[in-house]
């Protein structure tokens, strides 16, 4: 078979034998593409130093017809990302991000859109100055992306207009007004909630770091978009364990 080529970021890089490492890369076209760095960690290799997380480059790799795991030939860098793994708790952050995305990049459509949010993370890390808003910006542009942010406009019940104290329905994974919620197993969520989330769903990511959330508030939105995150992404995402031991809101 030809080889592919495409662009792509680093989101997983682990050694494998004493000289080569599994790498997948997030790509625009193609998804999560994982691949078999041989030789890697040789001295005289030119992908040697090159496979770390977050890099983004041109990737050269042959498919294989067997399975999922292709052969790296080349990678060349476009653009290194120093400012997102400057401190632990970026590096835990961006660790994250790259999960996130992974988990859910199947196939060319979705994946295409999960690799332009998280390029588009990557290249203002600098600006992320208050990591749990920025993490709540990236969770909400992602369940969007998956399809699975319920809309905020009007109650799923009704279609009428949402006003005052509001209800979540876990197991309906949509918002109804106290009305449509009698009944049924919902938990109250206050006003001051949803005009956040729809403002980080509206604003870009430097206008949101800035935003003030109470505790109260945080805890909400943190638990809602958690609640939503685990029932779109099957496997359990280890970074996340790791990321809310360095980051408390
Ligand atoms: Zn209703």
């Amino acid at each position: 078979m030809p080889p592919c080529k495409t662009r792509g970021i680093v989101v997983r890089s682990r050694d494998y034998t004493e000289t080569s490492r599994l790498v997948n890369f997030l790509t625009p076209d193609s998804g999560l593409v994982k691949t078999l760095a041989k030789g890697a960690l040789r001295p005289a290799s030119p992908l040697r130093g090159k496979l770390e997380l977050p890099n983004y480059g041109h990737l050269v790799y042959y498919p294989s017809r067997t399975s999922d795991l292709h052969v790296l030939a080349q990678f060349d860098l476009i653009e290194h990302f120093p400012r997102a793994v400057a401190t632990l708790e970026r590096s835990a952050f961006f660790h994250y991000l790259a999960e996130l995305a992974s988990a859910a990049a199947f196939g060319p459509e979705l994946g295409g859109g999960l690799f332009q949010l998280l390029l588009h993370s990557l290249r203002r890390a600098e600006q992320l100055n208050a990591l749990p808003q920025g993490r709540i910006w990236f969770e909400i542009r992602y369940l969007y992306l998956l399809g699975v942010l319920p809309p905020l406009a009007a109650c799923a019940g009704c279609g009428g207009p949402m006003a005052g104290t509001v209800r979540f329905s876990p197991a309906e994974s949509s918002w109804l007004c106290p009305k449509c919620a009698a009944g049924r197993e919902t938990v109250a969520v206050e006003p001051g909630v949803i005009a956040a989330v729809r403002y980080i769903q509206d604003n870009r990511l430097e206008r949101v770091m800035n935003l003030r959330l109470s505790p109260r508030q945080f805890r909400t939105i943190r638990g809602l978009l958690r609640y939503l995150v685990d029932s779109s992404v099957e496997k359990k995402l280890k970074s996340r364990q790791f990321l809310d031991q360095v980051v408390r809101p």
